[in-house]
């Protein structure tokens, strides 16, 4: 019999996994629309952290709002720092589809260990927060893939990328935060809210850089 939360969790890394998919099958159907799919993809995620994830995080913590402008900062610096170093030897938006594709990697590593944690407390308490958390994976998901096809990676490697940065890494920060035990139990709140802020960052950037895809379009 297989417990609720191995349930949550595995639904989680299926719905980003289907989104990814998705998001692939969409892509490679329809080229001229996966500038607007970018676009979409952006207001999707940044609604659900505004609506969802960033209220989760301050009702955890009041002070939540500090940690996930840590996060949001921790993307946005992680990209300019490696556009400065690269910036003459790479095409700079494929380079920051790499630093977004790594900090959602991060972000849904972190959504694992908030699985495991809010089980932690207790099973209605994860299952309330794991319902309320699954439903941002399948845009992850497509997230994900929109930014594994930016990195310039092949249409056939790019699926298995997207994959392994949205769907394989719940499970893992899962088991991650089982080893560590009650210690990641009490730092839940701060990886919470850094995540969301991780998010923040993914969001905005897949915002800006389909209305730019698409305003040189028109
Ligand atoms: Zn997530």
């Amino acid at each position: 019999m297989l417990s609720p939360e191995a349930v949550i969790v595995a639904g989680a890394a299926g719905m980003s996994a289907a989104g990814a998919l998705f998001a692939a099958l969409a892509a490679s159907r329809a080229r001229a629309l996966a500038d607007w799919f970018v676009l979409l993809a952006g207001v999707v995620l940044s609604l659900g952290v505004l609506t969802h994830l960033a209220p989760e995080a301050l009702s955890l913590r009041p002070d939540g709002w500090a940690f996930i402008c840590l996060g949001a900062a921790f993307g946005g610096l992680a990209e300019l720092l490696v556009q400065r170093r690269r910036e003459k030897m790479a095409d700079p938006a494929r380079l920051g589809a790499w630093v977004s594709l790594g900090a959602l990697m991060l972000h849904s590593t972190l959504d694992g260990a908030a699985y495991s944690a809010s089980f932690g407390h207790s099973e209605v308490s994860g299952i309330v927060a794991g319902t309320g958390l699954i439903l941002h994976e399948a845009p992850e998901g497509v997230a994900a893939m929109l930014l594994a096809l930016q990195t310039g990676l092949r249409s056939s490697i790019a699926p298995l990328a997207a994959l392994a940065a949205s769907a394989a890494t719940t499970p893992l920060g899962w088991a991650l935060a089982h080893g560590l035990g009650e210690r990641a139990h009490g730092s839940m709140e701060i990886m919470f809210a850094l995540s969301a802020g991780l998010l923040t960052y993914v969001g905005l950037r897949l915002l800006v850089s389909g209305w730019r895809a698409v305003r040189a379009r028109t």
